[in-house]
């Protein structure tokens, strides 16, 4: 099929997540022999291999908040290799053209479009709707498709967005807030509170703090946050009127703090919001898409082929290719 040979010429999604756009670019991976690393944005399964990267390819390109972001989680990105790329700005490497997109996801999210002669290849990164204007008229796209499934759907993810800073606020009426969630989702979610009048003092692990002190170097308004254990910290957790940001991976250990617990997750599609019992609340909340956002997406792009990242979705993207295909009348498949 012409498609597939496009694809194997132009576009490939590695075993290792590493996804190449032309010869010299390679994604959220690494890939030996490519110019220049993007990594679109802070978390885990996009920073994979990225010290070798940073060592051994000769350019990294972020928007400049997420390079900022990866300095203050530990990366050392020579500053010679460093090139920042805002939203819509162009560069060329070699015979490509490339440009960062806006993705709403965690802060500094971008999608990456490369124009090779006129040949336009795009990767969305990770996105939600709305807020992430999909790229348009690609002859290759790769998605993330991490909720790929029929079932996964969260109708009421806008509408989470103003019950959260209301159940967090009545909550800190009666004591401190602990916030169980993952890297990245932290700095979405202050900003969220914060921009909905949850003024409370927030303290945060001291690599999180760093991180959020980033993004207040970048205009974002992240109100009083203090590094925990600190003297501040421990007056404010003194006092009750406090939130707590944790790891996800602390949830199972959540008995050790006083106060209400909140974990917010993207696997929940019963309700926008359940109780446990009295102290422990589970909120879906996701930065990711959900199947139908995923489907608005593709169906608003309609790139001439479509390639859903399997790497990371898993099964997901093998089925939500499939819809694709049979719904959308796309021509879709899954990667790796
Ligand atoms: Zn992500």
């Amino acid at each position: 099929m012409a498609a597939e040979k496009l694809l194997a010429r132009l576009v490939a999604v590695a075993d290792n997540g590493a996804i190449s756009l032309g010869p010299d670019i390679v994604v959220d991976g690494h890939r030996c022999g490519a110019v220049a690393r993007v990594t679109t944005h802070i978390h885990n399964d996009h920073t994979r291999g990225l010290s070798t990267s940073l060592r051994r390819l000769a350019l990294h390109i972020a928007t400049p908040l997420t390079h900022d972001l990866l300095e203050a989680m530990g990366y050392r990105v020579d500053p010679s290799r460093r090139v920042d790329v805002s939203y819509g700005a162009k560069l060329r490497i070699g015979d490509a053209m490339l440009r960062l997109l806006p993705a709403r996801h965690v802060p500094g999210s971008a999608q990456v479009v490369v124009d090779i002669d006129g040949l336009l290849l795009g990767y969305t990164g990770d996105f939600k709707l709305p807020g992430t204007e999909p790229i348009r008229g690609a002859e290759v796209l790769v998605v993330d498709a991490t909720y790929g499934m029929p079932e996964w759907r969260r109708p009421w993810q806008d509408e989470v967005e103003y019950l959260l800073p209301d159940l967090v606020n009545d909550a800190l009426m009666k004591g401190p807030v602990n916030i169980y969630a993952y890297n990245g989702k932290i700095e979405e979610v202050l900003l969220l509170l914060r921009s909905h009048g949850v003024d409370a003092p927030v303290v945060a692990p001291r690599r999180k703090y760093r991180m959020l002190r980033v993004l207040e170097k970048h205009g974002y308004r992240i109100g009083d946050v203090l590094p925990e254990g600190s003297a501040e910290a421990l007056e404010a957790e003194r006092g009750g009127w406090v939130i707590r940001f944790r790891s996800f991976s602390e949830w199972s250990r959540r008995r050790r703090l006083a106060g209400v617990n909140v974990k917010l997750t993207g696997w929940e599609f019963q309700a926008p919001y359940r109780w446990l019992n009295t102290r422990d609340l589970v909120v879906s909340f996701s930065d990711h898409a959900d199947f139908d956002q995923l489907v608005r997406y593709v169906a608003e792009a309609r790139p001439r082929l479509l390639v859903v990242d399997s790497a990371r979705g898993g099964a997901a993207a093998r089925v939500f290719a499939e819809y694709a295909r049979r719904r959308l009348g796309l021509q879709a498949v899954a990667a790796p």
